[in-house]
């Protein structure tokens, strides 16, 4: 039997209605920006693996030190005890991160350091007495699949069967150009009420909304707005953090930072799962007591597995590397050239950038994540030899660092292919 004829016996994919898929494609061997099937194919990963995978498939420095970190330490409970690996990590993520951050939480996954932050928010205020619950986020956001994660997230066709156990959350509308006075107008309106604990967004990219974009100026403001109304600010940079969006962080593109970040995804380069959540020092000092039940109770059996952080530091310093920043330039460069020339197609709604991260929303009739473009895209692609999934009827591309010029140049070319396939589909 062949791997996804066996695969299909026993296993249950994400995101996949298991009765129409299509067979997995198996993969055996990842080099590069490349992933290698079981039949001999060669694919681009030009969606770096969900978004995860900064350095390209396998890297050796990352194996080595993981490798390295497995035979010394492979997992210690991180409550009552510490290690290396985590308090490096730790130190070297709050050199990189905004100023005001001050504390390294770890936890599993971007939806983990979601909820971790939600709780730390709503905790910072019943610890002092103040009854500030309430969390306000975008509309079209999306923070993971938790209930927590869930409830601050868009209500969609996901979370409607859950709707009836989703905390209330006060939405505002994504402030993309020409439309920030509107969402300035609606975080003022609920900043009146005095009972807004926190406020949560993807900042400058909203990515399962369909790479949705918006300034960092109007950011700058509705953070500052937040601030003079004591309502702490969540970024969460699970997707954008780690140079996606050309520099370090997104939250660097802002003069206000916020008081909690949410990381995970190219955390380990794409290597482990592993999710942080830092916080600002008076953020961490309200659960400073000797009243015992301030206490910020929550962990996880993994917290601070070694073998995550081992892969998180050698990542960090793969992406610190000159070399590595001179791609992303390269990258966000190309991205810009290849935008320019394609923005004037008949049918290309429009063209998205933001660093590393490049959109083009096609003309349809609906725009959906279940337009029925999506499959014809995203098969077209891996004929292609590139892997990209489309949102619907947004195709996107988030490349790992390494992807050379050529391979760049092929998921532009097969981008610009499904053009005539979008034409033939609207002529249907
Ligand atoms: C992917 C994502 C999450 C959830 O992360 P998981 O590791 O998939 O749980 C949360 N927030 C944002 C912005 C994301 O893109």
């Amino acid at each position: 039997m062949t791997l996804a004829a066996r695969d299909q016996q026993v296993i249950w994919h994400p995101y996949t209605q298991m009765k129409t898929a299509a067979p997995p494609i198996p993969i055996v061997r990842g080099e590069g920006a490349l992933l290698f099937s079981e039949n001999g194919e060669v694919y681009i990963d030009a969606v770096s693996s969900w978004w995860v995978n900064l350095h390209g498939h396998a890297h050796p420095y990352i194996a080595e030190k993981v490798a390295e970190q497995l035979r010394t330490l492979e997992h210690v409970i991180f409550a009552g005890f510490t290690h290396p690996a985590a308090v490096e990590l730790a130190e070297r993520l709050l050199q990189v991160l905004p100023d005001s951050q001050s504390r390294i939480f770890y936890s599993d996954n971007g939806s983990t350091a979601v909820e971790v932050a939600l709780k730390m928010a709503i905790q910072y205020w019943h610890n002092q007495g103040v009854a500030k619950t309430r969390i306000i986020a975008f509309r079209d956001s999306y923070h993971g699949d938790t209930f927590g994660a869930m409830a601050v997230s868009a209500r969609s066709t996901f979370t409607a069967p859950f709707q009836q156990y989703l905390f209330e959350v006060d939405f505002i509308d994504v402030p993309v150009p020409g439309r920030e006075q509107e969402t300035l107008a609606q975080l003022e309106t609920l900043l009146q009420e005095n009972n807004k604990a926190a406020f949560i967004y993807e900042p400058l990219v909203l990515g399962t909304a369909g790479m949705v974009m918006y300034a960092p100026d109007i950011l700058d403001k509705l953070v500052a707005l937040c601030q003079q109304h004591q309502v702490l600010t969540i970024a969460d940079e699970v997707m954008t953090g780690f140079g996606r969006t050309g520099r370090t962080f997104a939250s660097h593109y802002l003069s206000h930072t916020p008081d909690i970040v949410c990381l995970s995804k190219g955390l380990t380069g794409g290597t482990m799962a592993l999710g942080v959540t830092s916080c600002s020092r008076q953020l961490y000092e309200a659960f400073l007591h000797d009243d015992k039940t301030k206490t910020f109770f929550h962990g996880h059996s993994y917290t601070a597995n070694p073998i995550a952080c081992a892969a998180g530091l050698a990542s960090l310093d793969l992406l610190l590397q000159p070399e590595t920043q001179r791609q992303i330039s390269r990258i966000c460069s190309s991205h810009g050239a290849f935008a320019a020339r394609i923005k004037t197609l008949p049918y290309v709604k429009e063209v998205r950038q933001q660093g590393t991260i490049l959109a083009i929303e096609f003309e349809t009739a609906t725009t959906s994540y279940f337009n029925n473009l999506r499959d014809t895209l995203y098969n077209y692609a891996l004929q292609q030899g590139v892997v990209l999934r489309p949102l619907g009827n947004i195709i996107y591309c988030i490349p790992p660092y390494c992807i050379t010029t050529e391979q760049l140049t092929r998921v532009y070319e097969t981008m610009e292919g499904m053009h005539s396939l979008v034409s033939s589909h609207s002529a249907q």
